[in-house]
C-alpha cells in the first residue's frame, strides 16, 4: 500500500503515523521525493482501514497495490482449488451440474427428480428446505421436513445434496447436508459466513443482488479466514435497469473471478433469467465462459411448482441441455484433459 503524503507536513504528525503503522507489524519506508513525500507499507494490510487514513489532515490519497482479498485471491493460491463433495469434485477441469427443484414439496417429488436428474448426469442434487421469499405471504419452503426428504432422495439416488441455509440457528440441521448453500440475499450476513468458516464443509456462496464481484470475493474470504478453505462461488444474475429477464447474468463475472480467484465458479442461470426458455442458452454460454458447472432449477411438473416453476426445467428438457453441454466441453477440451461428471 501506498500512502501519499501533503506537501509541506507537519513533521511530528509524519512521525506520529509511522509509529502508529509500525506499531500494527507494517515495514514503513518513507520516500522523500521534491517536495512529495511517500510512504510505502509492506506487510499484511488486509486489515488496514483505508478510509481512515485517507481522513487523515497530512494524507493526500492511499492506494492499495495488492487486492484485500488475500485467501480467496490468486496471488498466494496460483493453483486451482478442487472442492470434495463427498466424493465429486469441483474445480480444475471437475464440471458438475446441480440440479433440482427451488423447492422440496414432498418425497415423491424430490425422490423423482433426483433420479432423473442423475440419469441426465447430475452430479448434486439441489433443493430447498428454507425459502428466502420476497413476499411473507408466498410459500416459505417446508423447513425441516425438507431436510429430512433431501436426505431421503440422496440415500435412494446416492447423489449429494445443496441446500440453502438462511440464519445461524438452522445450522444444527445441516449436520448431513453435502455442500450449504449461501443464497444472494445473505451474502453479506458475515455472521453466517463466519459461523460457516468453522465449518469443513462445502460452502456455494452466491453472489448478491446488487453485490461487487469484489464484494463477493470479501464475503468467500470471511469463510476462508475461519480455516473452511471449500467454497464455490455463484454468479447467479444482478439487479439492473433492464427487465425482460428477472436479473442480468453477469457472465464475464466468470473469466474475472477465474482470473482474480482459486475458487470454481458456477454460473445458476435459472435465478438469472428466471425463464425457462432463456435457461439452456445461458446454460451454454456459461460453459463456454469457463463455468465449472451449473446450479439449474428442474421440476416435473412446472406449471404446478409451489416455488419458481416459471424458470424450472422438465427432467427431459434438463436431460437435452446435459448433452449440448456435453458437446460444448467436449469442443472446449479438445486437447486438454477433463474428467468432470458430465
Ligand atoms: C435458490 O437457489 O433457490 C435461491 C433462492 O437463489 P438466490 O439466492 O440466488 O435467489
Ligand atoms: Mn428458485
Amino acid at each position: 500500500m501506498i500512502v501519499i503524503l501533503k506537501e509541506n507536513i507537519n513533521q511530528e504528525q509524519l512521525e506520529s503515523l509511522i509509529q502508529w503503522l509500525e506499531s500494527l507489524a507494517l515495514n514503513v519506508q518513507k520516500i522523500q521525493g521534491c517536495g512529495q513525500t511517500l510512504l510505502s507499507l509492506l506487510g499484511d494490510t488486509s486489515g488496514l482501514d483505508i478510509d481512515l487514513i485517507r481522513a487523515l489532515d497530512i494524507v493526500e490519497e492511499v492506494k492499495r497495490i495488492q487486492e484485500p482479498f488475500r485467501r480467496s485471491g490468486r496471488k498466494f493460491h496460483p493453483q486451482n482449488s478442487i472442492l470434495d463433495i463427498n466424493g465429486i469434485k469441483l474445480g480444475d477441469g471437475h464440471f458438475q451440474l446441480i440440479a433440482g427443484p427451488c423447492s422440496v414439496e414432498s418425497e415423491e417429488q424430490i425422490c423423482g427428480i433426483a433420479h432423473a436428474v442423475k440419469a441426465a448426469g447430475a452430479g448434486l442434487l439441489r433443493g430447498g428446505a428454507f425459502k428466502p421469499r420476497t413476499s411473507p405471504y408466498s410459500f416459505q419452503g417446508i423447513g425441516d421436513e425438507g431436510i429430512r426428504l433431501l436426505l431421503e432422495a440422496k440415500h435412494q439416488s446416492g447423489l449429494p445434496i445443496v441446500t440453502e441455509i438462511m440464519s445461524l440457528s438452522q445450522l444444527p440441521l445441516f449436520e448431513e447436508v453435502d455442500m450449504i448453500q449461501v443464497g444472494a440475499r445473505n451474502m453479506q450476513n458475515f455472521e453466517l459466513l463466519k459461523a460457516l468458516g468453522q465449518l469443513r464443509k462445502p460452502v456455494l456462496l452466491k453472489r448478491g443482488i446488487s453485490s461487487t464481484l469484489e464484494e463477493l470475493l470479501l464475503s468467500a474470504e470471511y469463510i476462508l479466514a475461519g480455516g473452511n478453505e471449500q467454497v464455490v462461488l455463484c454468479e447467479r444474475g444482478i439487479r439492473t435497469f433492464s427487465n425482460y429477464t428477472r436479473n442480468t447474468l453477469d457472465l464475464s463475472a466468470v473469466p474475472v473471478l477465474k482470473s482474480l480467484s482459486h475458487l470454481p465458479v458456477l454460473v445458476d442461470p435459472s435465478h438469472a433469467t428466471g425463464k425457462s426458455s432463456l435457461v439452456p442458452p445461458m446454460s451454454l454460454a456459461a460453459v463456454a465462459a469457463g463455468a465449472d458447472g451449473l446450479l439449474i432449477e428442474v421440476h416435473s411438473n412446472p406449471p404446478c411448482a409451489l416455488c419458481d416453476g416459471q424458470q424450472a426445467l422438465r427432467p427431459e428438457e434438463f436431460h437435452g441441455l446435459a448433452k449440448k453441454i456435453q458437446c460444448i466441453r467436449a469442443c472446449l477440451n479438445e486437447g486438454s484433459a477433463g474428467d468432470g461428471n458430465v
